[in-house]
């Protein structure tokens, strides 16, 4: 199984919720201003972090494992985590632990 089709098995509390809050809030102006290496479009191993052609970052949370990975690697201010109150949805379902 490969690791796309691997988080393809993933859910979400938030799966379906219009009014879920995201966990995890990214700046992306500081991204494409001035991080000199935007180190998280290589760690995130859900790939929530990409480079456009133009060589823009952008984030989208929806696949996020909650690793943690990018809330210590980005050293630029970008990632805010803030978990919602529960009844808005937290993140991903851990079915195993
Ligand atoms: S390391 Fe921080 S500032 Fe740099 S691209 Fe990643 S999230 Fe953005
Ligand atoms: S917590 Fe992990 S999976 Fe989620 S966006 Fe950050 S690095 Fe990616």
């Amino acid at each position: 199984m490969t690791i796309a089709e691997r988080l393809g098995t993933v859910s979400y509390r938030n799966q379906g919720r219009n009014d879920a809050s995201a966990h995890i809030h990214v700046d992306t102006d500081i991204c494409n201003s001035r991080c000199p290496h935007k180190g998280t479009t290589y760690m995130c191993p859900a790939n929530c972090y990409t480079v456009d052609a133009e060589g823009l970052v952008h984030f989208q949370v929806e696949d996020c494992i909650e690793c943690g990975t990018c809330m210590y690697a980005c050293d630029q201010g970008a990632v805010t985590w803030k978990y919602p109150d529960p009844e808005q949805g937290l993140g991903v379902t851990w079915n195993l632990g």
